[in-house]
């Protein structure tokens, strides 16, 4: 079917090339040109409002276009909007990282800042391993990730990430990371049941930290959800385990808190669920609320103090952005953490979480095709299935998640799924009236969608007569 453009996006697609798409798709499905957002809710240019149910890519927290962050922005914006940050300082940048070492686990000093999740990534990875040569420990010159992990697209994060859909192409140009088997509880090897738990799965990464450890200068891992993977979740007994054995085993570990920081887990980090503190922590998405770029590794005073000589032992980090410490993102990430001590958003995402999880159990999981509903904090998956009793996946490229999520927008709800994966992740501000809408429009979607297929497969089964 040929579809009939708007002028915006006929012109969009003369001369813009979209991430994370075949653009050949955009024939059939022409991006939708959103004007305006208020809440959870964001309007196209004929008025159709779709409720944003990923928070735009996981990183709206309070809604869009919000009054007390758009202020503190434009008020910045005629005061100052960037300055070289080497040498130079402003006070939004010194307030964000004052409150980030307030905030985070114990024993994160210091802030050192990037632009963009990926970039905060390499960061880290550069600092743990730069740590390493000043410390006298040069055999350390790989890192050790896991399976299903996401870090980012960038060629040192596409090295520590795992989800082949995204790394295939490029192995040629990736470091060579050490792989350990992640944890996996919808499909668990060892049968163990979420309540009772150990993580004997961490016997992998234990295994080649064994032997490999010499080699190692870092295990690095998305803390409790493995987001980009399929919001693969796990308990915390596998961080506290895996922060035991990066310590016997002398390895930093790097907590990948850009998608699950901030709240998203039903506490300010989800590395405090666990009750650990990592070597280096990552944020990103979550710090400006879904306004700006803006990316922190936070790391130790001892990791800090190897780089702190004589200018001529060249022991100095010179990794820099031309956007580091952006004056404007600065100022709206210190809206945004002032507005966490202000409120009471971590009570807000528990009690909006409690009332999600009801709904969607109730709503999903007697599903036929519904493997599995997971939740934590406010992040809830549905795990599309050929057959719930074998978990056996649906045929990818029959791209069914795709489809319903085409559908659902018709309905004017955005929930871009991962593969056959459908997930929730609205802004913190969506009501209970909103959650409601979001949960009921996404079983009607899939219900219909699932009516439908089998009509179809019916009809092209040669066995098959209407008649
Ligand atoms: C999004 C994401 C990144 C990369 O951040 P970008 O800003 O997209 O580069 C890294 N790690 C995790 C866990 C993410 O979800």
């Amino acid at each position: 079917m040929k579809q009939v453009l708007t002028e915006l996006q006929a012109r969009d697609l003369q001369h813009v090339w979209h991430p994370c798409s075949q653009m050949k798709d955009y024939e059939q499905f022409p991006p939708i040109v959103i004007k305006s957002g208020e809440g959870v809710w964001l309007y196209d240019e004929n008025g159709k409002r779709y409720l944003d149910a990923v928070s735009s890519w996981w990183v709206n927290l309070f809604g869009h276009a919000n009054k007390r962050i758009s202020q503190a922005l434009s008020e910045q914006a005629f005061t100052l909007e960037h300055v070289i940050f080497a040498n130079f300082t402003h006070e939004p940048a010194v307030k964000v990282a004052e409150k980030l070492v307030a905030l985070t686990p114990p024993g994160l000093q210091k802030v050192f800042f990037a632009d963009n999740g990926s970039a905060a990534i390499e960061v880290a990875l550069k600092m743990s391993f730069q740590y390493h040569m000043q410390t006298g420990k040069t055999s350390k010159k790989r890192f050790l990730a896991l399976t299903d992990a996401y870090h980012g697209e960038t060629l040192g994060a596409l090295s520590v990430g795992g989800v082949d859909l995204y790394n295939e192409v490029y192995q040629p140009l990736l470091l060579d990371t050490v792989r350990a088997q992640g944890p996996d509880c919808f499909r668990c090897p060892f049968n163990e049941k979420p309540e009772s738990c150990q993580a004997q799965c961490i016997r992998s990464v234990e295994e080649k930290l064994d032997a490999h450890h010499e080699e190692i200068t870092a295990v690095i891992i998305e803390p409790l959800i493995q987001a980009a993977a399929g919001m693969k979740m796990y308990p915390p007994i596998y961080l506290r385990k895996l922060r035991e054995l990066c310590t016997a085993y002398d390895v930093h570990l790097i907590a990948d808190e850009i998608a699950v920081g901030f709240g998203r887990t039903g506490t300010l980090f989800a590395c405090e669920q666990a009750e650990i503190s990592p070597d280096f922590m990552c944020l990103s998405k979550g710090l400006t609320g879904g306004y700006l770029p803006l990316s922190v590794v936070l790391t130790t005073d001892t990791v800090y103090d190897a780089f702190y000589d004589e200018y001529g032992t060249m022991k100095a980090f010179l990794h820099s952005h031309s956007y580091t410490g952006n004056t404007l993102a600065c100022r709206v990430a210190l809206e945004v953490l002032t507005m966490f001590e202000e409120e009471n958003y971590i009570e807000m995402i528990q009690q909006k979480g409690g009332l999600m999880r009801k709904l969607a159990e109730e709503a999903f999981s007697h599903l036929p095709y519904v493997g599995e509903y997971r939740q934590i904090g406010l992040v809830g998956a549905i795990e599309l299935v050929a057959d719930r009793n074998t978990k056996e996946p649906l045929p990818s490229e029959e791209r069914i998640g795709y489809q319903i999520y085409q559908n659902a927008l018709e309905k004017g709800l955005l929930i871009r799924p991962l593969g056959n994966i459908l997930y929730f992740m609205p802004p913190y501000i969506i009501s209970a009236e909103e959650i409601h809408f979001m949960i009921d429009t996404t079983k009607q979607t899939i219900e219909s969608f699932f009516a439908e297929r089998e009509g179809r497969t019916c009809s092209n089964d040669p066995q098959y007569s209407p008649l």
